[in-house]
């Protein structure tokens, strides 16, 4: 995919390239319009850049000189197109070569003989994996789509209330997180709670909420955010993705507890992830089946206390029956 994308922003870059050239000649019109004078002069300093050129190659021991001499020449032009622009109203640069980008000039890549790509290019990559990854998101897994008679309404020792009132409570919060990403009171928030009662449901219709309002958030097993950091840990696979985990504005990591684990690997990675996502101001939800207790016995009291840190984090407990058996 990643391929994939690279040959579409190479396309996009030489039409970049090529609207840039157009640009230069409507600007080179305008000007000359303007003061007739400064058509000559472009026309002068193509004629001598050919000029240098043909020289240099019939004979190349002279070409240093030939460079030297003309130089002058070039500067003349410069100084006196600059004067003439300015005179015609129009910015000094104006006949400067145009691009989007000043440091690779709208090539996408940098540097010699080591090519990199460039950071105007890097961004691009970022923003359409991004928008990749996010429309990935289940589109019929929603707010309105939320149904609350999959949960038992009768009253419980432990919830007298019933299923369905807590259930409601929960997607009410869920809702008004969506609704205020990404001004919300606390950036993250950790779904805890056993399998099936809604919690990647939950996930994806939060996914979806903020996708409608021009966000693109990423929501991915613990499996998968695993394999990617791997991968980047050892240098293979894709970079690019990596980042993505750590600067999405709104990452999901669902099922948290069922990614292999190895040992010094997964804990640290997990908590550098998030913390570096702390320090960016990156909200990111965390949805697991595990109990508290498992989760401290998995992960260490370090990544624990980040995972429940109050101050950052509000815990929704998602309690009682598989919602999909009550609905068979
Ligand atoms: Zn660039």
């Amino acid at each position: 995919m990643k391929e994939q994308v690279l040959r579409e922003l190479a396309v996009e870059y030489e039409s970049q390239r090529a609207a840039n050239r157009v640009e230069e000649r409507r600007r080179l019109g305008e000007a000359a319009a303007l003061d007739p004078v400064i058509g000559e002069l472009i026309a002068r300093r193509a004629e001598l850049f050919r000029q240098r050129v043909r020289a240099a190659f019939d004979s190349p021991e002279r070409a240093m000189d030939i460079s030297k001499e003309l130089s002058g020449e070039f500067t003349r032009i410069a100084s006196e197109l600059r004067e003439r622009l300015i005179a015609a109203g129009l910015p000094g640069d104006w006949l400067q070569p145009v691009y989007r980008c000043a440091a690779c000039r709208d090539q996408g890549y940098v540097g010699e003989p080591i090519r990199e790509m460039c950071e105007c290019m890097r961004q691009r990559v970022f923003q359409r994996l991004c928008r990749d990854e996010a429309l990935g998101i289940r589109a019929d897994e929603n707010f309105a789509a939320w149904d609350e008679r999959v949960y038992d309404d009768s009253p419980t020792d432990k919830m007298p209330q019933g299923q369905r009132a807590e259930m409601i409570k929960l997607r009410n919060i869920c809702v008004e997180y969506a609704e205020t990403f990404p001004n919300n009171e606390k950036p993250c928030m950790l779904f805890c709670g056993p399998s099936g009662v809604g919690k990647t449901f939950m996930l994806n219709c939060m996914a979806q909420r903020a996708l409608e309002r021009g966000f693109t958030p990423w929501k991915l097993t613990a499996s998968r955010m695993m394999a990617i950091l791997r991968d980047a840990y050892f240098e293979r696979g894709d970079p690019e993705r990596a980042r993505l985990l750590r600067e999405s504005p709104l990452l999901m990591i669902d099922d948290l507890g069922t990614e292999p684990m190895q040992e010094n690997l997964t804990i640290t990675q997990i908590f550098t992830l998030l913390n570096e996502r702390n320090a960016r101001r990156a909200h990111t939800i965390v949805s697991t089946n595990l109990l508290p207790t498992e989760l401290l016995s998995r992960y260490t009291e370090r990544l624990y206390s980040r995972l429940f840190d109050k101050r950052l984090t509000r815990v929704l407990s998602f309690r009682g029956a598989d919602a999909r058996r009550i609905r068979a």
